[in-house]
């Protein structure tokens, strides 16, 4: 790890440990202001901007390191730094020498935040079902007209990248163009925050654009090239949160084993009991295997070798392990993994939004299974893992998958061939990372894969797995559930300012 990566690290922890109160965080719904001046200060938000602007500079290893240790600190924190740097990412990679020249500086040091606003009411996981529109409406200028909800950081920010569809004359059918748009663009409002079960202490928000003018030099990279543009944030993010999920396991699994070791239970030790080590060896396994993967997706970056199958892996793992290891905490916790004090219920309600976000698991599934089903895809992805002997079992899942009707579903095989790669770029990655550092946890990782694999077929050939492939009697089930079709009409608190102290009644 290089010295600047290692301060950092190292004052990210005595920061947690003696600045931040996430108690109060989470209660009063706010990350507070000297957390995020700090972190502008340090250069947080700055990891990957050029160090002429004031930014860090990091390589792709030397972030994930970095925003390791934040998820490892706080999830809400480490969310917040990577909604940021979805707005920052765009200008870096594709901005025009005016708009880095304006607007790096100051997104370095935290002096102003920004967001990424790709989500709109009916479309989030199916990002080509977005309806915003921006319009050519005279020579450099065009008109953009969307409306967006989920924006993290919406409120916070001061400039915002947004992603729309082109309309009027395009050369390439269904594009998108991206724009960024400052606080206090006629037209730009920002609207009602979207409160959330995790993520207390961060925002997200709708944003609503009603004909905002939006001149030539705003346009983000070139017009028609805005899907490339969310291509590319969604790439580094997937992996971001990968490590940051990678963080947070480390963080559980740590409280986890200090409390198995010290508690006694009616077999003697909890750690000694073995449902206890079945659980933290498979604790141990998952994390070793998100490590290997994020690390070395790092190295394929540093060669400029982008596989989106593997940052897709990488976010469904990560975050799906996640889920695993902190739901196994809070329980070998019992009633300590539930208290506030103890800080494993945050990490627990934060952690779900992972799996939602930046793609939910089950699109990503659907995506990866979908371009691995092209023997040119899978040629590709193992030739790079240098792992082409592991594409024996896609083909062994393939035949699984035509010997039975669930092969004729091209949604189940779509998720089921997706489901298959996450466990071979695993085991690939493993491989390669007990090659350049002997990893001690090797063979218990390998032998963990091995398993799922192993029940991920045997799964597939149970006659019985059919029945869940019926079709839902929905009629069925809102009627024998009627009785607990609970709504909710009871008035909401009142906020708005009395009228008879408005300018205009
Ligand atoms: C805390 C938080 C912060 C966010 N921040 C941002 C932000 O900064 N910018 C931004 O643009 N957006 C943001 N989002 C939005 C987020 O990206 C979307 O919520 C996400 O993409 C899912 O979209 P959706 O909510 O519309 O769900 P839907 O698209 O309605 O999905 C519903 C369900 O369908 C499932 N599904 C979808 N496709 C398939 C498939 N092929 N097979 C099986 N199941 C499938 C999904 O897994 C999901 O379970 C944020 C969301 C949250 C919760």
């Amino acid at each position: 790890m290089s010295e600047n990566v290692e301060r950092i690290t190292s004052w990210l922890k005595t920061f947690a440990q003696t600045r931040v109160n996430f108690r109060l965080q989470n209660d009063r719904r706010c990350i507070q202001p000297h957390v995020i001046l700090e972190l502008g200060r340090q250069g947080i938000f700055a990891i990957q901007i050029e160090k002429q602007y004031g930014g860090l500079g990091l390589s792709h290893y030397e972030s994930c390191k970095v925003i390791e240790q934040l998820g490892g600190i706080d999830l809400t924190i480490a969310s917040m730094v990577g909604q940021n740097n979805m707005g920052i990412r765009p200008i870096v990679n594709f901005g025009s020498q005016q708009l880095r020249d304006e607007f790096l500086p100051v997104l370095a040091t935290g002096q102003m935040l920004t967001s990424f606003a790709m989500t709109e009411p009916q479309a989030g996981s199916h990002i080509q079902g977005i309806t915003s529109t921006i319009k050519k409406t005279a020579e450099n200028k065009y008109l953009l007209n969307a409306q967006k909800m989920w924006i993290g950081m919406g409120s916070w920010c001061g400039v915002t990248c947004v992603i729309a569809k082109h309309s009027g004359e395009q050369q390439i059918p269904n594009s998108m163009t991206a724009c960024i748009v400052r606080n206090g663009t006629p037209g730009f409002s920002v609207g009602e925050e979207q409160l959330s079960i995790g993520m207390r202490g961060s925002v997200q928000n709708h944003m609503l654009f009603r004909d905002v003018v939006v001149p030539d030099s705003d346009i983000v990279g070139k017009v028609e090239e805005g899907y490339i543009i969310a291509n590319d944030i969604m790439q580094f993010t997937r992996l971001g949160v990968a490590a940051m999920s990678l963080g947070a396991m480390k963080r559980c699994l740590v409280y986890t084993i200090r409390y198995a070791s010290r508690r006694k239970i009616n077999t003697g030790l909890l750690i000694d009991n073995t449902a206890t080590k079945m659980k933290i060896n498979a604790c141990r396994a998952k994390i070793s295997a998100v490590e290997s993967l994020v690390y070395t997706t790092c190295e394929l970056l540093q060669q400029s070798i982008i596989i989106p199958e593997i940052h897709m892996v990488a976010k469904i793992t990560g975050t799906e392990f996640l889920g695993d290891v902190v739901d196994d905490a809070l329980q070998l916790l019992g009633g300590r993994g539930y208290s506030e004090n103890n800080l494993l219920a945050y990490f627990f309600v934060d952690a779900r939004a992972l799996r939602i976000f930046e793609g939910p698991s089950e699109t990503l599934l659907y995506y990866c299974g979908q371009l691995m089903k092209l023997r040119s895809r899978r040629t590709k992805v193992f030739a790079h893992l240098k792992a082409t002997d592991l594409k024996s079992y896609l083909e062994e899942l393939d035949s699984v998958l035509q010997s039975s009707s669930l092969g004729s579903d091209e949604n189940f095989a779509c998720s089921a061939r997706g489901k298959m790669t996450c466990w071979l770029v695993l085991l690939a990655t493993l491989r390669l990372s007990n090659i350049t550092r002997v990893l001690p946890e090797y063979s218990l990782t390998e032998a963990w894969i091995l398993n799922r694999i192993e029940t991920q077929m045997q799964q597939l050939r149970l006659e019985a797995y059919n029945n869940l492939l019926r079709e839902v009697d929905t009629q069925e089930i809102l009627n024998s559930f009627a009785n607990v079709d609970i709504e909710q009409v009871i008035p909401d608190e009142e906020c708005d300012m009395d009228r008879l102290l408005r300018r205009k009644i």
